[in-house]
């Protein structure tokens, strides 16, 4: 008995996206349908799933590029994202004994976005919401070389787009508290010099006072691994500030940023395998959801 107990399996590790699931049917830079994509995660054997689309456009010069140039409105969009909510719903309670799944979207952060947000939480009830901030000046930066290059422009230089874009995120993470914070320094997308810039003075101060304050509001950080898939060398977070975050033992977890079926179950696993190595709690963190009365 004494050795059936010493060969008891090693624990291992869930497999889980907090950020993710963003499909065909309602983003247009997406693919698949999200029954498919959950079925690929319930194939995968993942354990849990935040399903996080991105929330319509609050106006018609705020639509992606693509939905621009699809010639998609404003309003059928936010129409499209009330079936998005009915839709994940529906699947949540179909798929419940084979995986758990959270509903939630993703933010934005252009003019107006607060009450936007808040008003979209009241509206559909999410589980919760990815905090993500893609604009700075109401330009998408991380859409494109070219708009991340209009974006430095607009910010005056590439070191005052950066504190600017971590300006723009103690904002959100102060106002809108979101349970999950995404892709916390994305603004590094089309950047090859970046790893010597976060750790200018300036940047980095502003980088530790937005961890203090996810950690000052248990908020769980996405490490988000679809940069990886975009050829990037390491995952959203880059490892000195995820450095940090392990030592202020802020919570970070791994996101897919999925956005079809081929992005589900390779790129976590270096996800995890980077987490765990770095020493973070591998029996992953739920997000906190919310209540409704
Ligand atoms: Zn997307
Ligand atoms: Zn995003």
């Amino acid at each position: 008995m004494g050795l059936m107990l010493a060969i008891l399996p090693m624990k291992t590790i869930k497999k889980i996206s907090v950020h993710g699931g963003h499909s065909k049917e309602f983003c247009l830079h997406a693919k698949d349908l999200l029954e498919d994509i959950i079925k690929k995660y319930i194939k995968e054997g993942f354990t849990w799933v935040g399903i996080s689309e991105h929330c319509p456009p609050i106006n018609d010069n705020l639509r992606y590029q693509d939905e621009k140039d699809a010639d998609i409105s404003a309003d059928q969009l936010k129409n499209q994202f009330k079936n998005y909510i009915l839709k994940i719903n529906k699947l949540k309670k179909k798929y419940a004994l084979k995986i758990k799944i959270f509903s939630a979207f993703e933010t934005e952060a252009y003019d107006g976005y607060i009450d936007y947000i808040n008003k979209l939480i009241q509206t559909y009830k999410p589980d919760y919401i990815v905090g993500s901030v893609h604009h700075i000046n109401n330009i998408c930066f991380d859409y494109s070389k070219p708009l991340y290059e209009e974006a430095i422009r607009s910010a005056g230089g590439i070191n005052s787009l950066y504190k600017k874009y971590f300006d723009k995120q103690y904002e959100l993470i102060t106002h809108l508290r979101p349970a999950v914070v995404g892709h916390f320094d994305v603004i590094r997308i089309f950047d090859t010099e970046y790893k010597k810039r976060i750790e200018e003075n300036e940047i980095w101060e502003k980088i530790v006072r937005n961890l203090k304050a996810c950690k000052e509001n248990d908020l769980i950080l996405d490490f988000n691994t679809r940069a990886l898939m975009k050829k990037a060398i390491e995952p959203y977070i880059s490892k000195s500030i995820l450095k940090k975050a392990k030592e202020l033992n802020i919570k970070v977890v791994p996101g897919d940023d999925s956005h079809g079926t081929m992005d589900i179950g390779t790129d976590i696993k270096t996800g995890i395998k980077i987490l765990s190595q770095a020493g973070f709690n591998t029996d992953w963190p739920e997000p906190k959801i919310y209540t409704y009365t």
